[in-house]
């Protein structure tokens, strides 16, 4: 099945007692026995929920992989991976991962139970250089946060392969209509659901997919001993959101396209990360390993910290909020929001300058996207800052920070 048809029929076929369409919803801690050792597959939730089967197996399908767990946060997420393997285990992370995982890395870490390298693994040597031999696993974020930056996965499964290192891969940025991670030697796939999975920014919620039957085993054991699962309600939402999966991403594609043509047009921007455009670093591996460039757009802006907070107190369509992968577009400044839990020395090293900023390009029509992005850059120069205090009303003022 093309996954467009997989997802829009996501669920179906799950409801043994009435052929219910929709997947119905199991909001049910509890299942009675029909006898002494004997259920009909549950029994109780934090174990196994019928609602929460039901996207775990479109989230296996979709990947090719031989299962999945559903999770209550992509953090969720992260830790239930992380926590597939020994005391001690060394780790090499993106060094721009989501600022998050490195939050959880170095807090696991500074309490003794894993080591933890971050390395930019476009850097082929670094990564030889950084294996110990405690070195278990590869921790990859492609395309990377706020920047954009693209692994090339087929390269890194082989030296992860070659030095038998477990290969994981955050896909949240892209989500498995854009890129399928096992296919291209992955052997576990970490999701952020909140993002484009779900993609209506009402559920928080994760996802850990598995390559082989042997890691599906220890992961499924170690979601249900940590307790890390999703609820029925979060899983019915989620099952809802993937069936539009497909023409959301198409979307969003398009309209970052047309965004980040625009930017690099804009005399007020330096630089504009977008894997999709020729000049990107990252283009040819991102043409040959992904289905699509994705929606998220990051640009330096000229002028610093003042266009910067102009810009973002300006857009009006475009929200000022973290996350991403909504139907709606948001704008956020990621040194102090996204990224903020990053170690400041860390940010420096990943490139994240006070000059970027983020933006979630959601799924409105272009043309009110351009505009609002037109006139919140209407900067007055020179003096940013006074200018735009003096052409303010106080009302206007207060209001624009949140807006
Ligand atoms: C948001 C995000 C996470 C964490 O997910 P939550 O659902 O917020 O816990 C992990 N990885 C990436 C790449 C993300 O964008």
């Amino acid at each position: 099945m093309h996954p467009r048809t997989l997802l829009a029929l996501a669920g179906q076929q799950t409801d043994g007692a009435y052929n219910s369409i929709v997947p119905p919803l199991y909001q049910s801690a509890i299942f009675r026995f029909e006898d002494l050792g004997l259920t009909k597959g549950f029994d109780y939730t934090r174990s196994g929920n019928p609602t929460r089967k039901a996207l775990e197996d479109v989230l296996a399908r979709l990947e090719g992989g031989a299962g999945a767990v559903a999770l209550t946060s992509g953090m969720a997420a992260v830790s239930t991976a992380l926590a597939l393997f020994d005391a001690g285990t060394h780790f090499i992370c993106s060094h721009d991962c989501y600022g998050g995982t490195e939050r959880l890395f170095c807090h696991l870490r500074d309490q003794g139970k894993l080591e933890v390298s971050f390395i930019d693994l476009t850097d082929l040597h670094a990564l030889t250089e950084a294996i110990r031999p405690n070195t278990r696993a590869l921790w990859v974020e492609t395309p990377s946060n706020p920047l954009l930056r693209i692994v090339d996965l087929d390269a890194v499964a082989a030296v992860a392969h070659t030095r038998g290192l477990t290969l994981i891969v955050d896909n949240t940025f892209l989500s498995p209509v854009l890129q399928q991670p096992l296919a291209l030697g992955a052997d576990l796939v970490v999701y952020s659901t909140t993002k484009y999975i779900n993609g209506h920014s009402d559920v928080v919620g994760g996802a850990v997919i598995a390559g082989s039957e042997a890691l599906n085993e220890r992961l499924q054991f170690t979601a249900n001993a940590h307790g890390t699962i999703a609820q029925p309600f979060d899983c019915w939402l989620v099952l809802r959101g993937l069936k539009t999966l497909p023409l959301r991403m198409k979307q969003h594609e398009e309209n970052a396209h047309a965004v980040a043509g625009f930017l690099t047009r804009h005399p007020q921007v330096a630089d504009v990360f977008y894997p999709g455009l020729a000049s990107h670093p990252g283009h040819a591996v991102a043409a040959r390993q992904q289905q699509g460039f994705g929606g998220m757009v990051s640009f330096a802006v000229r002028g610093g910290r003042d266009v910067v907070n102009h810009l973002l107190r300006r857009t009006r369509i475009f929200s000022l909020a973290e996350s991403l992968g909504g139907v709606e577009s948001l704008i956020e400044h990621p040194a102090t929001m996204s990224h903020a839990s990053m170690r400041p020395e860390q940010r420096a090293a990943a490139g994240i300058t006070d000059s970027v900023v983020r933006l979630s390009v959601g799924i409105e029509c272009i043309d009110d996207l351009l505009a609002d992005l037109e006139q919140a850059f209407d900067v007055p120069a020179p003096s940013i800052r006074s200018a735009y205090r003096a052409a303010t009303t106080p009302t206007e003022a207060t209001v624009g920070a949140v807006t």
